[in-house]
């Protein structure tokens, strides 16, 4: 906590399992030398990173799409050895990193039980799951199993983005992909997927059936503290059966700050959701610790609060 009176905790901080991308068609694809490297380095290069900056503690993900492109019958052995390669680089330093695990969504019962091993023999903070699994939303019925046992085992699931459905990437986006690449990633097709799972959650009654589950989700929100109002009262209106939206998205929900350093969105978010349910994180290495750490600095808010934001709101929900 070098310069600061209070540590600073990331949590959608991600690398990559050479063996997992292996599976993964075209996912080298054309990143950059020097973002792979960084995706690759569980040791050196990202300690010296974090000290730079002054990130104390990394919790660690695999990037996307991570297990949710696995298929049901080999997905579930090749995930706990990501799991297993993980928590082996996290043992030698401890001090310095966390983990949350990958899961092999398309087989749930085997993602429910790689949770329980992740959590129980790995000492893992939660799962981390991107996107679609082979094309569908995970608030479908048979995916309730995980989220069953994340609430049996209270940690949370953190809900990162993966690319568009091919059809809605067909007939929305694709006139502008090849002058606008990001048009379907961080720009914007990443967000209207997330902020999707996350409202289909919420339609879907899982957390009537699951009242303690907990839910993150990042980038300060995927839109959603900013849409609350709007959402909540249009489903309220005459004629709809009452859910409550705003209710349930303010007791189940925690954002972070990964990729989205807005000070008028953070102030948003804060004055809807509170500011006890954010949690700072940086998207490491797809974007870079030192421009996150130093708009932490940068915000006119009191040093417990920044604390709060930077580390403590974090350390209750993921008990580090
Ligand atoms: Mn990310």
């Amino acid at each position: 906590m070098a310069g600061r009176p209070f540590p600073v905790i990331a949590l959608e901080e991600h690398y990559w399992d050479a063996e997992l991308v292996s599976q993964l068609t075209g996912a080298e694809g054309t990143r950059s030398k020097p973002l792979l490297d960084r995706l690759y380095d569980l040791g050196e290069l990202r300690l010296r990173e974090m000290d730079e900056a002054g990130v104390d503690i990394q919790v660690l993900s695999h990037g996307a799409p991570s297990g949710q492109k696995l298929p049901a019958d080999t997905g579930p052995r090749l995930v706990r050895g990501v799991n297993d390669r993980l928590a082996a680089a996290i043992a030698k330093h401890p001090t310095r990193f966390r983990g949350f695990a990958a899961l092999p969504t398309a087989a749930p019962e085997a993602a429910a039980d790689e949770l329980e091993r992740s959590v129980k023999d790995l000492n893992f903070v939660g799962a981390m799951v991107h996107g679609l699994t082979n094309g569908e939303f995970l608030d479908l019925p048979k995916y309730w199993p995980i989220f069953a046992r994340a609430e049996a085992l209270d940690v949370p699931i953190y809900l990162h983005p993966s690319f568009p459905h091919p059809d809605v990437t067909a007939a929305y986006y694709e006139d502008y992909i090849d002058a606008f690449p990001m048009v379907i990633r961080a720009a914007w097709g990443y967000t209207v997927e997330t902020a999707t799972q996350a409202i289909r959650l919420i339609l879907s009654g899982v957390f009537d059936k699951h009242p303690n589950l907990k839910i993150v989700i990042g980038h300060m929100g995927e839109t959603l503290p900013f849409l609350l109002w709007r959402i909540n009262q249009a489903l309220s209106r005459p004629g709809h059966d009452p859910l409550d939206f705003k209710g349930k998205f303010k007791k189940h929900f925690w954002i972070t700050t990964s990729g989205n350093f807005s000070t008028p969105a953070l102030q948003c978010s804060i004055a809807e959701l509170g500011l006890d349910r954010i949690m700072f994180s940086i998207d490491y290495p797809f974007v870079a610790n030192k421009p996150g750490v130093d708009w932490i600095d940068s915000l006119d808010m009191g040093e417990a609060d920044k604390a709060s934001l930077a580390s403590g709101n974090a350390r209750r929900l993921l008990k580090i």
